[in-house]
């Protein structure tokens, strides 16, 4: 059983399904992709995430402000705290910095990051980081906010081994997408060779990142198989290996919380 950890399914291209979302899930399901995570990214798609994981039984919801939606009006995270103790949610964001596509909300971007934090530790969640071009933040934020007993997770990771290495000392898992398949990955790969499997888990990203070869089609969860291959080649390990394990982690963070 393979678990995507990270997928927008309310912006997947269903165009392959005649509009459909059950058959993009049965099409993942088909190639063992049995659980799905699918995130918020800000107040207004947050009920729609957890009405499709209330649909099916095998997904689950995160809510969240992503940080390049982050407006002055937005940073009301607290409103999100009824959906957040919903049952099907497991997590709180995506939320985090990401000053590569935005520097001048830098600012608002940890205000919010802020306010993300403490609704995980107030509902006992773990939080869902993006982060791009700020890791002495990130992490200092991550610090200063004692979440490591909540626990979370850096999705998407495409930073360095310093980054990760920091990552894992605060109790964090660290997400792979299907960047780790593109050619010029070769630093990243490095990356996914030392976290240890155990603190691992993989995503799509879908609709965006489709992994080698779909690179430049949209994405979906059904792709994620290609993100745990890849992660199979580089450890010598089998794909169902990979599976099982990244799935174990998925539930220890999200699922076994005790
Ligand atoms: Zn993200
Ligand atoms: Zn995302």
């Amino acid at each position: 059983m393979l678990t995507d950890s990270h997928c927008h399914l309310d912006r997947l291209d269903l165009s392959p399904y005649d509009g459909d979302l059950s058959s993009a899930i049965t099409a993942a399901q088909d190639r063992g992709v049995e659980r799905i995570l699918c995130i918020g990214i800000d107040m207004a798609n947050a009920e729609t995430v957890v009405n499709i994981a209330n649909q099916y039984a095998n997904v689950y919801a995160s809510v969240g402000v992503h940080p390049l939606d982050v407006a002055e009006e937005l940073v009301q995270i607290a409103e999100l705290e009824s959906l957040a103790r919903s049952e099907k949610v497991l997590a709180i964001g995506e939320t985090g910095l990401d000053y590569y596509y935005k520097n001048d909300t830098a600012e608002l971007q940890q205000q919010s990051f802020k306010l993300h934090l403490d609704l995980a530790k107030a509902v006992n969640k773990p939080v869902v980081v993006h982060t791009r071009d700020a890791r002495e933040d990130t992490l200092a934020i991550i610090r200063e906010s004692g979440i490591s007993e909540v626990g979370g997770v850096l999705h998407c990771f495409t930073e360095n081994w310093a980054m990760a290495s920091a990552a894992l000392d605060e109790n964090f898992y660290i997400s792979f997408s299907g960047i780790i398949t593109f050619k010029n990955a070769t630093q990243l790969r490095d990356v996914v060779a030392k976290v240890p499997l155990e603190r691992m888990l993989v995503e799509t990203d879908a609709p965006y990142l489709a992994p080698v070869p779909y690179r430049g089609k949209k994405n979906e969860p059904k792709y994620v198989v290609e993100v745990a291959q890849c992660i199979a080649d580089i450890k010598g390990l089998s794909l169902p290996e990979v599976s099982e394990i990244t799935s174990n982690n998925f539930d220890k963070l999200f699922l076994n919380k005790e």
